[in-house]
């Protein structure tokens, strides 16, 4: 059980109710619904939400470091109408937008402020920054490769990293199937994001011609979420990782665009992704609201290879076929 307390923040001139609290308990109740279908019920969390609390601060005077410094400012009116901070696991500050911070929310410790009062953003933040304080990091996206009908080619494991012979882009961090993206997607996070929080536990592929059945990730109860493809067994010097899942439009999932639901592949450890990048299932579109792989297509990098057999299943083996074409001989 997670015991959250939600404090609507008023500056020292700001009018009074500036958005109303029975808003604020409604998001709550949908961010405490996403954390429990998200986890499969392992995650109970139990927002208190509190009347406004009036800082010492004028919205002139507010900048980072007073967003930074919210709890001593709220310190003495947050105790005079007796909220005792110390009874809580994580605190969530939502205060009406200064514009003059860029960012609508951060992360600090078991502290979170959210820098968008009163906006629909509150609910999404609320679940990004839970994530920030659970120890999660951002999601990003990786778009390299090669498509040929239903085949995409990713580089091979002599390929780690982005320029010289690959062409290609990480976008930082915006993947559409994440809610630890910027994208704005309130979808379950992925995978590897679930396996660290240890809500699921992936099948480890150690090279043998398998087909494996996935369950959507949105739904409960399911015997495998997740397939993880570490390729250091294949070449030593490679810290390269493939994740496997499959994503639906049950549920919370219900927000991911038509074609993002599918088998999302995500990579870890190479290009730049630390901890992952979800790849991009058509390189050759400029976008992301594509970056699922559908029943009949196949990934492959030279050293192994993925067909998406149909809505469930995955068959992964051994690549037989010549390396990545994406490098170049040298002159
Ligand atoms: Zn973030």
């Amino acid at each position: 059980m997670l015991r959250l307390l939600v404090i609507s923040v008023l500056w020292a001139d700001s009018p009074d109710n500036v958005w109303p609290i029975s808003d604020v308990v409604a998001r709550f109740q949908t961010v405490a619904a996403w954390y429990a279908e998200a986890s499969y019920g392992r995650l109970t969390l139990v927002p208190t939400v509190a009347p406004f609390v009036r800082a010492t601060t004028t919205s002139a005077n507010a900048n980072a470091d007073t967003l930074l410094h919210i709890s001593s400012d709220l310190g003495g009116p947050l105790k005079a109408s007796g909220f005792d901070t110390t009874k809580f696991d994580r605190i969530i500050y939502i205060v009406p937008r200064i514009a003059s911070v860029g960012p609508k929310g951060f992360t600090f410790g078991s502290s979170m402020v959210l820098n968008c009062g009163g906006s629909d953003y509150v609910t999404f933040g609320a679940i990004h920054e839970l994530g920030h304080s659970l120890g999660l990091a951002h999601a990003q996206s990786l778009r390299v490769g090669g498509r040929n009908g239903k085949v995409m080619t990713f580089p091979g494991l002599d390929i780690t990293q982005l320029g010289g012979n690959v062409i290609g882009f990480r976008l930082d961090p915006a993947d559409p199937t994440n809610a630890m993206s910027y994208a704005q997607v309130r979808a379950h996070f992925g995978a590897y994001d679930k396996s660290q929080l240890g809500w699921i536990a992936p099948a480890i592929v150690d090279g043998k011609d398998q087909t494996y059945e996935l369950t959507p990730l949105a739904r409960r109860g399911g015997a495998l979420y997740g397939i993880k493809v570490p390729m250091k067994q294949f070449r030593a010097t490679s810290n390269r990782v493939y994740w496997i899942e499959l994503r639906d439009g049950f549920g919370f999932d219900g927000n991911l665009a038509p074609q993002n639901r599918g088998f999302i592949v995500s990579v870890a450890n190479d290009f730049l992704c630390v901890p992952t990048c979800a790849i991009d299932a058509h390189p050759e579109t400029q976008e992301l609201g594509d970056s699922a792989f559908q029943a009949g297509d196949t990934f492959k990098d030279g050293t192994v290879r993925f067909d998406f057999v149909d809505a469930t299943h995955i068959r992964v083996r051994l690549d037989p076929g010549a390396s990545a074409p994406t490098s170049t001989p040298r002159p």
